[in-house]
């Protein structure tokens, strides 16, 4: 926000190079083995990736959106699931530094931006994804603490990360049901224990896992924004930033595999010649590029907005749709392209079609974004 485009240009041949030099070299090998990336961890916490968004006042880097969604982009061109390690992190870190208290902006920010303390966000439980008033996490008011008991699950950063916020209900009873709901900052314990790491099509080397609380007491301190009743709110503003990241997930995904795509048909041969050289081949090439440039175009609306500090639900839901839907097909015209070669874990091809659909569910499934559109639509021209 505070940059200027000088600097981020610096930031993003930083980023460029080391998705170059350490991303691309392992990606195969680490998605195959299901292997959590703990290296590449501790170059992003160098990097400050886990900072990126964080204010600099705060330690972050204090970028725009828009210098974040390059940056997700650029390394989703190579490898979709290491920009999850810090995209859950920065929404909970986005939710303390837009509805968190002042204390709790101090003590919690420039731990979150240094990945000292490092995670996510629980809100999915067995029974509730989309529905999200119908979680049943209760926190009960204890003293001067709060008791949390319940299961969430899909949780990215679950098991590796050591600190989460957490939707609850502080009141199971209210009507309408966002109104008992609250976030806490969970900070690992005595009663927040982790379940088996979940098995994954796609997005491996990352954790997803089951959290389970049982009787944990945490600080009524780390109730963000110290008020009862305003967890589902804070969450939706949260959400705005992810789905602009998991938008820009898509882009960059559409992006790769069509560059992937396109240079394999330029060397492949069949009937004397290249199959670039093919009509058939030519206007699936020409339709993924189409769809992976109007994806960025779509990501770059929704994050000018919101660096704007506008409302943009509905372009952030427009570009979350758009792009990974973009991701999606094009995934799958990059295997028609490769062929039978697609089919085989010696090429990346495989990897983005197993990754791209998660841009399909995560951050509101693609059917709640086109709600989300039409209730904007109609807002805005009423
Ligand atoms: C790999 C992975 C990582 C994840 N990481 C996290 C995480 O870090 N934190 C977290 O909290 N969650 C996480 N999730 C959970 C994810 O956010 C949910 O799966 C998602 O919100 C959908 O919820 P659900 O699976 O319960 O599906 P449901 O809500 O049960 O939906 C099932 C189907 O019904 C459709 N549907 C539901 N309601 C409507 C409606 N009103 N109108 C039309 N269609 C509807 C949905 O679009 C979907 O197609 C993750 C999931 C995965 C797979």
């Amino acid at each position: 926000m505070s940059h200027d485009a000088s600097v981020e240009q610096q930031i993003l041949a930083t980023i460029d190079k080391w998705v170059e030099q350490e991303l691309r070299p392992i990606a195969r090998k680490f998605d195959q083995a299901d292997e959590y990336p703990t290296e590449l961890v501790e170059q992003m916490k160098e990097l400050g990736l886990f900072g990126a968004t964080i204010s600099e006042e705060y330690g972050g880097l204090g970028l725009s959106a828009s210098t974040y969604a390059r940056i997700v982009s650029r390394i989703c061109e190579v490898w979709m699931a290491p920009s999850g390690i810090f995209n859950s992190h920065l929404i909970m870190a986005s939710c303390v530094e837009r509805a968190g208290t002042q204390a709790q902006k101090e003590h919690f920010l420039p731990k979150f931006a240094t990945g000292e303390l490092r995670g996510g966000i629980g809100l999915t439980e067995p029974d509730a994804g989309s529905d999200l008033q119908g979680i049943r996490l209760v926190a009960k008011k204890d003293g001067d603490h709060y008791v949390l008991n319940g299961t969430k699950t899909w949780i990215s950063n679950g098991i590796k990360g050591n600190c989460l916020a957490v939707l609850t209900k502080t009141d199971p009873s209210a009507s309408p049901p966002h109104r008992g709901m609250s976030l806490f900052i969970c900070e690992k314990g005595e009663g927040f224990s982790v379940g088996k790491k979940l098995k994954k099509l796609g997005y491996r080397s990352i954790d997803s896992a089951e959290l389970i609380f049982e009787d944990f007491r945490v600080s009524a301190d780390n109730l963000v924004g110290g008020e009862e009743g305003k967890g589902f709110q804070q969450v939706a503003g949260g959400l705005e930033l992810g789905r602009i990241n998991i938008a820009a997930r898509g882009a960059g995904m559409a992006k790769g595999v069509t560059s992937m795509a396109l240079h394999y048909a330029i060397d492949r041969k069949t009937f004397g010649k290249p199959i670039a050289e093919h009509q058939a081949i030519q206007l699936k090439l020409a339709e993924m590029s189409t769809r992976a440039a109007a994806a960025e175009l779509l990501v770059h609306q929704a994050a000018d907005k919101f660096d704007r500090l506008e409302r943009c639900d509905l372009e952030a839901g427009q570009a979350k749709f758009f792009a990974s839907e973009a991701a999606v097909q094009n995934s799958l015209d990059a295997m028609r392209v490769f062929g039978g070669y697609s089919y085989s874990p010696e090429y990346e091809i495989e990897r983005f079609y197993r990754d791209a659909p998660l841009l399909c569910i995560g951050e509101g499934t693609n059917e709640i974004q086109r709600m989300i559109i039409a209730k904007q639509m109609v807002a805005r021209a009423s």
